[in-house]
């Protein structure tokens, strides 16, 4: 692979620009912001490569762009990615213009270099790379990438249902991915799962004074009831049926947990919290953070907030959860579960609306393109890989990969403070012609893996 790397090495300045002309491009989905010459920019970097792109429509969504390449053998991988990005709020809290992509102190600064231009743009350079210096690429590969990741991805599964053939790969090559807390490259074989709901209560026609709390019910105290019903102190989430279809770690799974390293102690630093909850440490904590389900306040509004005192009687309160799930729980089912739990509380007044659901999956650990990408990283970073079984985060694996027996894993230009979602997105340069090498050398060996 040296004449690639050398190859990658040599066009390093031309491919920093690439990502910088991508972020320096806004793709805000949630404010509808640049969406559209967004796309045309992939589109545009993906003819480049020879992958003849195309924007599908998603039947109401903003495009997924779709490109391939036929290579030496019709094995395929597929890289699924997202061109939009979070907004980039609070501004102020930025050194540096979120949109300027500039380069300081070894790393580059902006919206959506981590999570994940970063990695279109590796991959891209990859391809081209590849080809460049061999002529043509090991195997086929698909580009998928959405406009809509940011947002939870609502028409992501119109795009499967309309385009099997399309999604059809070997295995995939997920968006994100990076190192650890430690500098340790780390690999994810799955997702959680999200059921994500929104709960409304309403009172009187309009908030009273509160000496009227005496005969006038507060939707604020029917809210943190249905709440507290939720989930007990003991964190145990007290919905009838929600843990009925719990999967629990294989015996592999549980080797990889126990693999993985002690970070407990840089996290506790790191949160500002002086111990985990119920006390947990070591393997019982791994277990719950990856194979248990979570059912989350995310926010509470209701009443008066502001400074001083309000005597208030609210007429309206309002609660999003969020419930990230385990194999083998479906969030529309969970959804159920829950209403029927509120119904049997006596919470009927209580509205629940069901807000962007996501299965979880999981790829086994056995699987040659886990191998391919742990390989890989090993010899590219001359460390041991940290394998999860599944990352903390949902996403839309099951839409794109599960449904069609496609096995994924991550492998991207990220790492543990590339701060995602929050002011001063970064990724090291380094890790992005790294990231773009390892692309390369994950084609070439997962082209020579038997079928
Ligand atoms: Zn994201």
């Amino acid at each position: 692979m040296q004449d690639i790397y050398d190859y990658v090495d040599q066009h390093a300045q031309s491919y920093i620009a690439d990502l910088q002309r991508l972020l320096r491009q806004p793709s805000v989905a949630a404010q509808s912001v640049g969406m559209e010459a967004c796309a045309g920019l992939v589109e545009e970097m993906l003819a480049g490569v020879g992958a003849r792109p195309r924007q599908v429509d998603t039947r109401g969504g903003f495009p997924v762009v779709y490109g391939e390449i036929a290579g030496a053998t019709t094995k395929t991988l597929s890289f699924y990615n997202h061109y939009d990005v979070q907004p980039a709020d609070p501004l102020d809290l930025w050194e540096s213009d979120p949109w300027a992509a500039e380069i300081r102190a070894g790393r580059l600064w902006a919206r959506g270099c981590s999570d994940n231009k970063g990695n279109i743009a590796a991959r891209i350079a990859a391809v081209d790379a590849y080809q460049r210096v061999r002529g043509q690429l090991p195997l086929s590969v698909k580009f998928i990438i959405e406009g809509e990741e940011e947002i939870g991805s609502p028409h992501l599964e119109h795009f499967a249902e309309d385009h099997p053939d399309l999604c059809r790969a070997d295995a995939c090559i997920w968006e994100f991915g990076g190192k650890d807390i430690d500098a340790r490259p780390i690999v994810h074989l799955g997702l959680k799962g999200i059921c994500y709901v929104e709960l409304r209560v309403k009172g009187a026609r309009m908030d009273q004074h509160s000496s009227i709390a005496t005969s006038v019910p507060n939707p604020a105290w029917r809210l943190a009831w249905a709440l507290a019903s939720l989930k007990g102190p003991d964190e145990r989430v007290l919905i009838p049926g929600f843990y009925d279809k719990v999967v629990p770690p294989t015996d592999e799974e549980l080797v990889a947990l126990e693999r993985m390293p002690d970070t407990e102690s840089q996290r506790l630093e790191h949160l500002g919290v002086p111990g985990f909850l119920l006390g947990l440490s070591g393997m019982e904590l791994k277990k719950r953070d990856y194979f248990e389900p979570t059912c989350t306040i995310s926010g509470i509004e209701s009443g008066y907030t502001g400074e001083g005192s309000k005597t208030v009687l609210p007429s309206r309160a309002m609660a999003k959860v969020d419930m990230r799930l385990v194999l083998d729980q479906d969030p529309e089912e969970i959804f159920a579960l829950l209403r029927a739990h509120l119904d049997a509380q006596g919470f009927d007044d209580i509205e629940s609306i069901l807000l962007g659901p996501e299965r979880p999956a999981r790829t086994p650990m056995s699987a040659p393109i886990a191998r391919v990408v742990v390989d890989t990283y090993r010899e590219l970073h001359g460390q041991e890989p940290v394998v999860t079984p599944t990352s903390a985060g949902s996403g839309p694996w099951y839409q794109l990969c599960s449904r069609f027996g496609i096995d994924a894993c991550t492998a991207g230009v990220g790492h543990a403070r590339s701060q995602a979602h929050a002011p001063n997105e970064n990724i090291y340069v380094d890790d992005f012609i790294r990231g773009i090498k390892h692309i390369c050398t994950i084609m070439d060996r997962f082209a020579a893996e038997p079928a």
